[in-house]
């Protein structure tokens, strides 16, 4: 191969980051939290203190990163990223909050899956700024408070629903991110379609946004693959038409259906006569980690009205069946 994987890898994410909007002018869609975050920020710079611990949430590529270090830039301040699953120890997390200068916002993304003594150490973080240092083991271990700056922790989950009680009450602003309308994807993928400097039309600009699921990184993503396909296949310039060979060729359905999305919905409906289902049946059916089809496929199969969560599991809604051009059964549960 003229590139190994991962230098293609190393490559998607240059662009990724080449178009990651810098201040929140430009960041669009997500008018509330956009203008929720805009009051609490520059309330803080007015007062010159660090806002308040900020926690954002929903579904993944809808903007939390990217908002984070809007944040940072709107504040002038120094980031710093970590996630949920590096820190493994309260020990590793007391390291990264000593190590802070004040002001700085320190971004914890997937921050439900942080470790349970990693989390109490936190609380205390968030509320007095300071930790707690464990020094020794058993009866003789002595625990040494540790000033730390004043910081903005900014959060990032899924579903602020996994948090815990304390963990969520102690931020003072949560920001729920929603999927965006197709007029708001359409400006993205324009937008993006310029920073690189593809040739597309309104209408295929359009076609795009439709298929990306209600998110900007598939937009982003499927505007790469379809220059990919008219680089290939044709002039460079992407026309409606072509677009539509090209997302059909990636399969990607018109309702913007991916194979894992439409995967979920054919073993429930075919496997599972429309339900109900168990989470982790569902997810054995589909050779995928539960998590991936509770986070990753259903949020936008449940905002589409093609599933349904019931206490008693899973179930296909109509539309499911007739989207997968089968009849609906007369006694399927909704
Ligand atoms: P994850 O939680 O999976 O990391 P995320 O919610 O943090 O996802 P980001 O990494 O912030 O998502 O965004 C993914 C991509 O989508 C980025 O490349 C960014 O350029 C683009 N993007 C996100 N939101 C917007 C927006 N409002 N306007 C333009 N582009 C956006």
């Amino acid at each position: 191969p003229l590139v190994s994987a991962d230098a293609a890898d190393l490559e998607e994410r240059k662009i990724e980051s080449a178009l990651r909007p810098r201040t929140l002018a430009e960041f669009g869609g997500q008018r509330r939290v956009s203008e929720q975050l805009e009051l609490v920020l520059h309330a803080a710079r007015g007062r010159n203190r660090a806002p308040d611990h900020v926690l954002l949430s929903g579904p993944p590529g809808l903007g939390k990163t990217t908002l984070a270090m809007i944040i940072a830039a709107e504040l002038s301040a120094p980031l710093r990223i970590t996630s949920g699953p590096a820190i493994q120890h309260a020990g590793d997390l007391a390291a990264i909050l000593s190590g802070l200068s004040e002001g700085e916002v320190l971004f914890l993304d997937e921050i439900h899956r942080m470790s349970r003594p990693a989390e109490e150490l936190l609380y205390m973080a968030m509320e007095d700024f300071r930790v707690d240092v464990i020094v020794g083991k058993g009866p003789g271990a002595t625990a040494i408070p540790l000033e730390i700056p004043p910081f903005t922790l900014v959060g990032a989950t899924t579903r602020a629903g996994l948090l815990p009680g304390p963990l969520r009450d102690r931020f003072g602003f949560t920001g729920h991110l929603e999927f965006y309308e197709a007029v708001e994807l359409e400006k993205i993928v324009n937008r993006s379609a310029a920073l690189l400097d593809v040739d597309i039309t309104p209408e295929a600009a359009g076609e795009i946004a439709s298929r990306s699921r209600g998110t900007p990184r598939i937009a982003n993503r499927l505007l790469r693959r379809v220059r990919d396909f008219a680089e290939v296949r044709a002039d460079g310039i992407i026309t409606i038409a072509l677009s539509r060979s090209a997302l059909d060729l990636y399969e990607v359905d018109k309702m913007g259906l991916d194979r894992l999305d439409r995967g979920v919905l054919d073993a429930l409906c075919r496997r599972f006569g429309g339900g109900p289902v168990g989470l982790s049946t569902l997810a054995v059916a589909v050779g995928e980690e539960r998590e991936t089809v509770e986070e990753v496929a259903e949020p936008f199969l449940v905002r589409s009205g093609y599933l349904a969560r019931t206490p008693r599991g899973r179930v296909a809604t109509p539309a499911a069946w007739r989207h997968l051009g089968l009849s609906v059964p007369k006694n399927a549960t909704f």
